[in-house]
């Protein structure tokens, strides 16, 4: 049966695209997430933040996002590592904003290593808080975003969920897994108006880029400047980082109705780097 599934009147004039809508975005005290839940909140959604850091910079950044775009700003501290964390960190975004309609799973940490060397412990981790959240926060909602007929998943993977490059085993294998989970999360979704897609940054200039500097360093035993222009860069062609101002636009075009059928996919944001 062909059905027309339910959404909200959004483009009624001067009305806000995201106007009325609830997200939780994994990882938003700093970088990507931050720069996501920003656009989101610009665009009229309450935000759920979530990520580590310094607890007054975190309440400090709440205040301003809700005072600056008149939504409502919730953080929760749940770590992204355990199951019963994310579950409760939705059950509290269902108390204090009535539903969940759009889920950024954005957490994520890096290490770079040879395979050789690579720490056990590492590997788990980033699996864990890099893949598997990203199955516990959708499974999480999912059924209610489906039975209220709008839900955007949008899963923050990488250029590396679609390529490799050397010493980053664990991130590679996590943002390829998390490519594959959006495929079928937009599959299960596709009739029910849940769309499901990852977002595939090259470089980004934000923390966990800047953490990587040394270590790549380290590995490749060259200088910092040549890192960026040699290793960061050399394959990005338009030969600039990404922004978290390009990543939040996108996100928030994936949340509109505009990008009802778009679903399933993974968009670079790279530069033309997989373009190679
Ligand atoms: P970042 O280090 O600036 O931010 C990471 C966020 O995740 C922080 O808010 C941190 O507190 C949070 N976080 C880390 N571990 C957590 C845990 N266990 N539980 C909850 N929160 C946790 O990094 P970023 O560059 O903004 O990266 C964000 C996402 O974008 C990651 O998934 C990353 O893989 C992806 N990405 C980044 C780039 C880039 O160039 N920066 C490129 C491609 C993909």
């Amino acid at each position: 049966m062909l059905t027309i599934n339910k959404s909200e009147p959004m483009l009624q004039t001067g009305r806000r695209p995201l106007e009325g809508r609830t997200a939780i975005v994994t990882g938003s005290t700093s970088g990507i997430g931050l720069g996501i839940a920003r656009a989101l909140a610009t665009s009229g959604a309450a935000v759920m933040l979530n990520g580590f850091g310094d607890p007054m910079e975190i309440e400090r950044q709440r205040i301003e996002l809700a005072d600056e775009n008149d939504v409502d700003i919730a953080y929760d501290s749940a770590d992204m590592s355990s199951r019963d964390a994310i579950h409760l960190m939705v059950e509290r975004a269902v108390a204090r904003f009535g539903q969940v309609d759009i889920v950024v799973n954005n957490a994520g940490i890096q290490h770079v290593a040879p395979i050789g060397e690579f720490p056990q412990a590492k590997w788990d981790a980033i699996l864990s808080i890099n893949l598997t959240a990203a199955f516990h926060l959708t499974q999480a909602t999912f059924e209610q975003m489906a039975a209220r007929g709008y839900g955007r998943v949008i899963n923050v993977a990488s250029a590396h969920g679609l390529i490799a490059s050397p010493f980053k085993s664990a991130y590679v294998a996590a943002k390829h897994g998390m490519i594959g989970l959006t495929k079928v999360v937009a599959l299960e979704g596709a009739e029910r108006g849940v769309t499901a897609n990852a977002i595939c940054p090259g470089y980004v200039w934000t923390p966990l880029v800047e953490k990587q500097i040394d270590d790549q360093a380290k590995s490749h035993n060259i200088a910092r400047d040549a890192v960026i222009r040699d290793v960061f860069l050399k394959d990005q062609p338009t030969r600039r980082f990404a922004t978290v101002e390009e990543l939040g636009a996108l996100a928030v075009f994936l949340c509109t109705d505009a990008a009802a059928s778009i679903t399933g996919t993974a968009l670079p944001v790279d530069g033309g780097w997989t373009a190679h």
